[in-house]
């Protein structure tokens, strides 16, 4: 299966660069912007299946309370990093 990165996640979509085509293609984040691989259709393989990884290197596009909403996500995440690591 292709995989691909997402350039830029907000909370209405996220984007990626398509080696395909070489073009970006937009699918809808349904107000999501956590890290996490999704499975989506293609847009221009014949609607193969690709993942596409939201990973901590996407680019966040929000603001106000979102943006709040997120740096939380990210301590949060953190602190349990932290916990994991000192149980291992
Ligand atoms: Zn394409």
């Amino acid at each position: 299966m292709m995989k691909y990165h997402a350039e830029w996640v907000d909370t209405c979509q996220f984007a990626f660069l398509c080696w395909e085509c070489d073009s970006y293609h937009y699918h809808g984040s349904n107000g999501d912007f956590t890290d996490r691989t999704e499975l989506r259709h293609s847009h221009c393989l014949d609607c193969k299946q690709i993942e596409v990884v939201i990973s901590p290197l996407t680019k966040r596009y929000l603001f106000g309370k979102d943006k709040k909403k997120y740096q939380q996500y990210v301590n949060s995440r953190k602190v349990q990093e932290k916990s994991t690591q000192t149980a291992t």
